[in-house]
């Protein structure tokens, strides 16, 4: 069998069309332009190059740009100080603090302080805990663009085993979260877990956060399952080369072998990322300025 590849890119393009389209109606319906901010502290060069990212394709899709740049010495309390400006900025719809901040500053302290409405990495407690209990709030992005990939592969998910592999904050917990929601029957794998292979062969969905180049191998794959990489690893460059070829958490050709339908690296995850925010900040739009958002 070899696996349909699962097109990201594609379906990020797709998404941000629609939030394109339904930011131009925000625009009309609430008189502004749906608004995302973006801080970066630091001179982070993989975080520079994000955040250009995020600001670039905000205004492609019609919204409003902030982008807030801070030298690496910014203290705690300035940094506080721009996130309550933020808040109380009514033409900020979102704000996202681009992680890691250096190690001087109190990351938890500064991503609680944002207002959950407007919270749009869904990293705040508040939006965990809604996440948790199934309230409406908003959800880390990597994980929901995880899970549309997956809804628009397979439909109803309700019944099915998936096995989460990672249990971080940003990715694993919340994909479970998600996953739960849509009636999987969630195992989260972690450093600890035992006998890793077989706990993946029990799944029909494989969703791969770990962070280690091609570690979940082909053999600890079901027949058909459909597997979702998000790992982005960078190897070291071959003889020649300067850069490294990227790849992602699972040994990607052999598990092409086995799967259903897998997501590439880089192609997979990877674009869908940035399109959930921009999807975040237009549902955060709507929900702050009382406009109904018709999908
Ligand atoms: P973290 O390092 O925060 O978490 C990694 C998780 O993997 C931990 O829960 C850890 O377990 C678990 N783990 C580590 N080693 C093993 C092992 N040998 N067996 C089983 N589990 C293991 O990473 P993130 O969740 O932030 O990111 C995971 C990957 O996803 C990275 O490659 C990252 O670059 C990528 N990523 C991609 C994004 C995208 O846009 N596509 C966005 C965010 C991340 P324990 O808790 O026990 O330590």
């Amino acid at each position: 069998m070899t696996a349909s590849v699962i097109d990201g890119k594609a379906f990020a393009a797709g998404l941000r069309a629609r939030v394109a389209d339904q930011a131009a109606r925000f625009e009309q319906a609430a008189g502004r332009k749906a608004g995302l901010a973006v801080v970066l502290v630091g001179e982070d060069p993989a975080s520079q190059v994000y955040v250009a990212s995020k600001a670039k394709q905000t205004a492609e899709c019609g919204m409003a740009s902030f982008e807030h740049r801070l030298p690496e010495d910014t203290t705690q309390a300035d940094l506080l100080a721009l996130v309550d400006a933020l808040n109380a900025n009514p033409a900020v719809d979102g704000i996202l603090v681009q992680l890691p901040l250096p190690r001087h500053l109190d990351e938890q302290q500064v991503v609680a302080r944002i207002d959950p409405d407007k919270d749009v990495d869904g990293l705040t407690p508040l939006s965990s805990g809604r996440l948790a209990l199934g309230q409406p709030g908003l959800v880390p992005c990597t994980p929901l663009g995880s899970l549309m990939l997956l809804k628009d592969r397979l439909g109803d998910l309700s019944g099915l085993d998936a096995v989460v592999i990672g249990r971080s904050i940003l990715v694993g917990k919340p994909m479970a979260q998600l996953l739960l929601a849509e009636n999987c029957t969630v195992t989260v794998a972690h450093s600890r877990t035992r006998d890793l292979a077989e706990v993946v062969r029990r799944a029909d969905i494989v969703v791969a956060a770990v962070g280690r180049p091609e570690m979940i191998k082909g053999s600890w794959i079901k027949p058909g399952a459909t597997v979702i990489d998000v790992g982005i690893n960078r190897l070291p460059p071959e003889e020649g080369k300067t850069k490294g070829r990227l790849v992602g958490d699972v040994a990607y050709a052999e598990a092409a072998e086995v799967a259903g339908a897998i997501t590439p690296v880089p192609g997979g995850v990877g674009p869908m990322t940035i399109a959930v925010l921009l999807r975040n900040a237009l549902v955060a739009a709507h929900r702050n300025a009382g406009v109904a958002l018709d999908d």
